[in-house]
């Protein structure tokens, strides 16, 4: 016979609706059978054991829908300020990452621990962008699940052959990106996303991250074109669309669908806004990187106002002094006072399930969803959902949550 458990707490967060208090979570072979208050559910289920969580609230596991586990050797650059310039950061990047290396066990060893961290603050899904092979190997290895995309860029015509060639030969099973706009020619763009499709997979892509994007799009010019020219791969095959916005360009490639999950997005206006909730395009915000590296706040706002729920990313310790899902929610709260901290909190687990075509099995807790739960520890003082919810997204640091079932 199967084992039922009720684990009980004072404070239930399903995300799904509001908060309920005194409430539990009933569990079956790991699944979620129902949520509600504590008394009606030992109506429902009578003989059933209770667990109870005190001073604790119980929520869906969190969801790191952007990050680059294979970076994770590169800390030094995310903890001292930035180059005056993005593009300075990518070279620093690039020069750091020659000189350490791209592989080998230390890399393997600080990506694994990287992935471990974050499991043990409550991170259950990581959606790992790499150009190595190290996120698809540390499936295997990590507590939570590596979702591991293989990321294509190439601007210039001559590569534009060989990573078509590259990416018609890759196993289905293999999850494919690309980098960004300003570094990935637009047919390898077109092509990287109707695999995508074709296969059903997510389609992350960088997205209106530093301003010159922005600029490079527009008029064909500025520090990102001077960037890419002074790397060789300026060899005018690029034809900029005339106009700001990438939203609008990837739109007009065709490359935007329920399916396409576009990371920062900071430098879009309300028409690309409008395009983003009319295709049901996916936004993935990374706050703690975007502050790093100085290139603007995303409109979250707007996003939610256009019925859009971001998924929330850390990028990697190369952009970013701490990788947690809590900081990225209470930066989110810092510089967004009037954001209800119930959308904030979802942003983190819902949005993250949907970004990444998982909310039929996580991301709330709802019954028929998988019971992976966390235990958080709240303090006696807080007294009611809203003070709870502010306390949540707002502590900044990994409230040591613990799993209730897995
Ligand atoms: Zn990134």
């Amino acid at each position: 016979m199967s084992r039922v458990q009720i684990h009980s707490a004072p404070w239930v967060v399903p995300v799904s609706g509001a908060v309920l208090a005194d409430a539990g979570v009933v569990v079956e072979e790991g699944k979620i059978l129902a949520v509600d208050r504590l008394d009606a559910l030992q109506t429902s289920y009578p003989q059933v054991e209770v667990i109870p969580h005190p001073h604790a609230a119980l929520t869906p596991a969190l969801i790191n829908a952007h990050i680059h586990l294979e970076l994770s050797h590169l800390g030094e650059l995310g903890k001292k300020p930035p180059g005056p310039s993005f593009t300075q950061w990518i070279v620093e990047l690039l020069y750091l990452r020659d000189s350490l290396g791209i592989t080998g066990p230390e890399i393997e060893e600080a990506s694994l621990a990287c992935a471990e961290q974050q499991y043990r603050s409550g991170v259950s899904i990581l959606a790992d962008i790499g150009n190595t092979t190290i996120g698809g190997e540390l499936q295997q290895k990590t507590n939570g699940q590596v979702l591991a995309y293989k990321e294509y860029l190439g601007l210039a015509g001559f590569t534009l052959e060989k990573n078509l060639e590259r990416l018609g030969a890759e196993p289905e099973r293999q999850r494919c990106s690309a980098h960004a706009p300003y570094s990935t020619h637009p047919q390898l763009i077109q092509a990287l996303k109707s695999r995508a499709k074709a296969l059903g997979h997510t389609f992350p892509i960088h997205v209106a991250e530093p301003p010159a994007e922005q600029e490079m799009l527009a008029q064909g010019r500025g520090e990102m074109v001077d960037f890419v020219r002074s790397r060789g791969f300026w060899d005018g095959s690029f034809i900029p669309p005339g106009h700001a916005g990438s939203v609008r360009y990837l739109y007009d490639l065709g490359a935007l669908d329920e399916q396409t999950l576009c990371v920062h997005a900071i430098h879009v206006d309300p028409e690309e806004i409008q395009i983003l909730a009319g295709e049901g395009a996916k936004v993935c915000l990374c706050a703690g990187s975007n502050q790093f590296l100085a290139v603007g706040t995303a409109p979250v706002d707007r996003f939610l106002e256009a019925g859009i729920l971001p998924a929330l990313g850390t990028d990697s310790v190369a952009s970013n002094p701490e990788l947690s899902l809590w900081r990225e929610m209470s930066l989110l709260a810092e510089s967004h006072p009037q954001l209800d901290p119930a959308a904030i909190f979802a942003m983190a687990s819902l949005g993250g399930a949907q970004a990444l075509g998982l909310e039929s099995q996580r991301g709330t807790l709802a019954p028929g969803k998988i019971a992976d739960i966390l235990s958080i520890p709240i303090p006696d003082s807080v007294q009611d959902p809203t003070q709870l919810l502010r306390y949540v997204v707002s502590a900044g640091s990994p409230l040591s949550p613990t799993r209730v079932v897995l």
